[in-house]
């Protein structure tokens, strides 16, 4: 796109271009290898400033920082209530900082600043609030046993210890919180690992998180590549739990490094969510909810509707609509206000969504509207549809993670058949299902394999909800009660009386 990019705040472009560090145990510092990585604005592929690109030596100092808050600092002193009350400044600093926060977010990552406002912001300040009750309602419970005597038994629930916060690129703000809202509310420490694409919006976390007054240590960022940061932390002694979010392939990798010290791990990876839709839908609803499902953040969503499966009777009017939809977005720069779709994150990144959808056509499918790159500038995609595909197509089976929608027909319309045509996935995190039958619906989300799965909608996401997936698509889960249990370990006491 060739428009002129708006401007910044002055408080966003301040931040922005200002000298960024390393945030260890209060302090921020710079990386001991002086190395850095260049910060690309996607939608125009200009520098738009540089982070410090961490080593070995600085994930030993943040893994220290990180222990000694946990295990001697006021923090570790702190009741349930104290940790709530800062999750709640916290909470209510970034609601305050909400335009700041979401320009930052919509010029790193290329979301349209208006849903960067209301989703990524907005739901991780939800997030925060949620869990800030939480930090003063976490206990065990006392237990009746077996063994012949007179015993008291209870179980208590403690901190796991030090984690390691592994967050993708596509929603750092919300994937971040997903992780440091549960681990401060059960008194655990974090080291921030953003991805070295998008670390503007952790940086200025840990600003907050300065001033808000949580305690040297216990909030910790450490930019970087995977491969050297990331990959430094999941092999660290000092590290007890790494909470990972990013692709299959890296969550394979985490599973075997984190073995040294047999530390807790949680995986949040990628998905190829299903969307059914039954011939008796409301197809006024459900085509705009399937339009969304699939361009939202142009398809880079974990759990984006990438596969549909619709009754042929209604096939040809759904496709028409999604594509007549897709039409109404506007795609620009994220800074635009009146900008309903973004950029891809990078080069490479539209490279190969590209070499996906030749794939497809190669293969078979057919393209309903779109298919090709916007504009010479920045990284942009039109909105796509392919129909006739067939589960073993690659743009069927494999994670694209950009605008593309692999559609087929279906005429067997008994549960079982498409059930099994809906788990016909290595993936496993995500569904959704339209019609106006509720009773089929909930048959139907009986029979699909998933973490998640929406009945007239998609993407719906509440704190206190369960998140995680089946299958290749994770172990363990994020969000509501699951989340406390996953932060903490469980201790049985028992007294002979
Ligand atoms: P990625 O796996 O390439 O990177 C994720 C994070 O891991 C980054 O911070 C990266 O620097 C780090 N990393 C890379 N190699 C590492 C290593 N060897 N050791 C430790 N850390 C390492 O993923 P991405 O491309 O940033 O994100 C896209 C992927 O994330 C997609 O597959 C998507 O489905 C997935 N995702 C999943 C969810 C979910 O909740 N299930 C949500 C959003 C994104």
């Amino acid at each position: 796109m060739n428009a002129p990019v708006p401007a910044l705040s002055s408080a966003a472009q301040s931040f922005i271009s200002s000298k960024h560090g390393l945030y260890i145990g209060g302090e921020w510092v710079k990386s001991l290898s002086e190395e850095t990585i260049d910060i690309v604005d996607p939608a125009t592929g200009g520098v738009i400033a540089k982070s410090a690109a961490a080593g070995s030596a600085d994930v030993d100092k943040a893994v220290a920082a990180a222990r000694a808050a946990f295990d001697s600092g006021p923090w570790a002193e702190m009741t349930g209530m104290q940790r709530g009350r800062l999750i709640s400044k916290f909470a209510e600093k970034l609601e305050e900082l909400a335009d700041e926060l979401a320009e930052i977010e919509a010029i790193d990552c290329g979301k349209p600043v208006t849903y960067a406002k209301y989703v990524d912001v907005g739901l991780s300040a939800t997030i925060y609030h949620y869990y800030s009750g939480w930090a003063s309602k976490i206990s065990g419970e006392t237990v009746g046993v077996s063994m012949p005597g007179d015993f008291h038994a209870y179980t208590m629930r403690e901190p796991v210890g030090v984690v390691a916060a592994i967050a993708p690129w596509n929603f750092p703000l919300v994937l971040t919180a997903y992780k440091l809202a549960p681990l401060l509310a059960t008194g655990c420490t974090a080291i921030i690992k953003p991805s070295e694409l998008t670390p503007l919006s952790s940086l200025r976390l840990a600003q907050i998180a300065e001033e808000v007054g949580f305690p040297p240590g216990v909030i910790n960022v450490v930019t970087g590549y995977g491969a050297a940061a990331g990959q430094a932390l999941v092999e660290h002694p000092g590290v007890d739990k790494v909470a990972f979010t990013g692709s299959v392939e890296t969550g394979k990798k985490i599973v075997q490094s984190a073995t040294g010290n047999l530390k807790r791990v949680t995986l949040e990876l990628g998905g190829k969510s299903p969307m059914i839709v039954l011939p008796d839908a409301d197809l006024e609803k459900t085509i705009p909810g399937l339009a969304q499902a699939i361009f939202f953040h142009q398809g880079q969503v974990c759990t984006a509707g990438t596969r549909l499966y619709v009754h042929n009777s209604i096939h040809d009017q759904v496709l028409e609509g999604i594509a007549e939809a897709s039409k109404g977005l506007k795609i620009g720069h994220g800074l635009d206000p009146e900008t309903t779709m973004g950029p891809l994150i990078s080069s490479g990144q539209l490279q190969k969504v590209m070499g996906y959808l030749d794939e497809g056509k190669a293969s078979g499918a057919e393209l309903v509207c779109g298919g090709g790159r916007v504009g010479e500038c920045g990284f942009f995609m039109e909105p796509t549809v392919l129909a006739g595909t067939t589960n073993d197509m690659s743009v069927s089976c494999q994670e694209i993670f950009g605008p593309v929608l692999a559609a087929q027909g279906y005429d067997d319309d008994s549960l079982d058949a498409i059930a099994a045509k809906a788990n016909d996935s290595i993936f496993g995190l995500a569904a959704s299902i339209w019609t106006r039958d509720i009773s089929a619906a909930h048959k139907l989300a009986k029979k699909v394999k998933a973490g998640s799965v929406w009945i007239n909608q998609h993407n719906f996401y509440d704190p206190a909800l369960p998140f995680g997936g089946y299958k290749q698509s994770g172990w363990g889960r994020e969000e509501g009660s699951e989340a406390i249990k996953t932060f903490t370990e469980v201790k049985a006491v028992c007294a002979a009386l």
